[in-house]
């Protein structure tokens, strides 16, 4: 649920805490269903950020960022997705 506010919501990438926009980040969610990257930013559910760079993701896999946030097992296939994104708009 989103409040009406004049601020843009900022994101913060869990690897590198840089703050901004959504659109700067890839979303990975976490729902009743399992976690999941979020490819079109439209998934409910509690949201982990990640910088779109290489950089960022690749520690966010290496680091198996998404346990830490979620307080869970993360599937590794999430990683594995993770690791293949390499295109950015
Ligand atoms: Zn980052």
């Amino acid at each position: 649920m989103e409040q009406k506010s004049k601020k843009i919501p900022e994101r913060t990438c869990v690897v590198c805490r840089t703050k901004g926009p959504k659109a700067n980040f890839i979303k990975v969610v976490k729902t009743a269903d399992g976690i999941f990257v979020d490819k079109n930013g439209k998934t409910n559910g509690r949201g982990m950020y990640i910088c779109k760079n290489k950089e960022c993701i690749s520690e966010a896999v290496k680091k198996r960022a998404a346990n830490r946030v979620f307080k869970c097992e993360c599937p590794a296939a999430v990683y594995e997705e993770l690791g293949k994104i390499d295109e950015f708009d």
